[in-house]
């Protein structure tokens, strides 16, 4: 859905406008809710990509 991204660390739903940080992941970019979700993302992404979205 167009606007709206899963931050794959905590499974929150948020608004793409409203993320806290981005990270970019094999080209595609990665929304979180805050800055810990993403520097935990950014440890071991490979855990994490397979709860992104389609
Ligand atoms: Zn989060």
């Amino acid at each position: 859905m167009l606007g709206k991204a899963v931050d794959p660390v905590c499974g929150m739903k948020i608004k793409k406008k409203e993320a806290a940080a981005t990270s970019e992941y094999k080209g595609r970019t990665v929304y979180f809710c805050n800055r810990s979700c993403k520097e935990e993302f950014d440890r071991d992404p490979d855990k994490y990509a397979s709860r992104l979205g389609r």
